[in-house]
């Protein structure tokens, strides 16, 4: 089997680091190329060196346009206007992307769909498998429990998150309202003060924890009469979106073209 090639944009950051780690510990893919801000101290340095694995034979390039024939999928975990333009090399020069970065606005959005009709993708702001198992499960017990039980999403994340409630948490409420068919800008309570009466049956409550260094936590309560059903997820570091970015690169790579997601490439679509 040949080895897939697999670039990382913004090799230098949070999550690249734990990309190209990901990808050097997988069977079957080879980190082909790197890059960083053409004014980031890390060019030229091979990238293996920078995460402490040794050479790997890439040295980090200021722009993607160097490295097209280096690659044949390039995960991007960068910033939407870096992503935007690594949309436009990957589609005419037809090579694959995984895209993590988050905050993508609508007409962002409506470009990466735009690519998808000449090259294949994996978009998800969120590539953890257990997190899209989560939505999975969330689903089925919204379909089993959700008419009789009260539905409250407790997330906690570090002190240094700025937004909430998570994108994640968000997700969440979207995927159990349209479950129930109900919708969640009418049934979203936002935390909870003072003299509230009580609680309306269809109403799904979002909670929020800052504290400390926590990575990202997400509890679901399917709270009925005589028992409560709990389905939780814990991110304890970064390596677990980069795993999920990894196996969405290899799942994409022997896809022509079409915009896909993390329930495509763990086969929950079908669940
Ligand atoms: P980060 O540490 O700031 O990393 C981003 C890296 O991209 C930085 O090194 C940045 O360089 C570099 N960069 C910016 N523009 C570039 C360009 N044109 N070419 C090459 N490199 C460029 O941030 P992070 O925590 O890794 O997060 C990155 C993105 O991934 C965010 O959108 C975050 O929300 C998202 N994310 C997604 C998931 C998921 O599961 N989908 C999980 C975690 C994070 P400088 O530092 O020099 O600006």
């Amino acid at each position: 089997m040949e080895e897939i090639r697999v670039a990382v944009a913004g090799a230098g950051g949070r999550m690249g680091r734990a990309l190209i780690n990901a990808v050097h510990q997988t069977d079957g893919l080879v980190v082909g190329a790197a890059t960083e801000l053409a004014e980031s101290g890390l060019i030229g340095v091979d990238v293996g060196e920078v995460v402490g694995i040794g050479r790997v034979g890439a040295p980090i390039r200021p722009d993607l346009d160097e490295v097209l024939a280096d690659f044949d999928v390039l995960i991007d975990f960068t910033s939407p206007t870096a992503t935007m333009h690594h949309l436009e090399l990957c589609r005419d020069a037809g090579r694959r992307m995984v895209i993590g970065t988050t905050g993508l606005g609508p007409g962002q959005r409506e470009a990466v769909s735009e690519a998808a009709i000449d090259i294949a993708l994996v978009y998800a702001p969120n590539m953890s498998v257990g997190v899209n198992l989560c939505f999975k499960l969330l689903e089925t017990a919204a379909r089993v429990m959700g008419e009789d039980a009260d539905i409250e999403i407790v997330e906690a994340h570090h002190r240094h998150k700025v937004d909430a409630p998570s994108g994640t948490a968000l997700r969440m409420g979207e995927v159990i309202a349209e479950t129930l068919g109900r919708d969640l800008d009418q049934v979203a309570v936002y935390g909870r003060q003072g003299h509230t009466g009580p609680r309306e049956r269809a109403s799904i409550g979002f909670e929020t924890i800052r504290a400390g260094d926590t990575v990202g936590e997400h509890t679901v309560w399917f709270a009925a009469d005589g028992e409560r059903v709990e389905i939780a997820h814990k991110a304890t570091n970064r390596m677990t979106f980069a795993r999920g970015a990894v196996r969405a690169a290899r799942w994409i790579s022997d896809r022509e073209r079409g915009q896909f997601d993390m329930q495509d490439v763990l086969g929950l679509r079908e669940v």
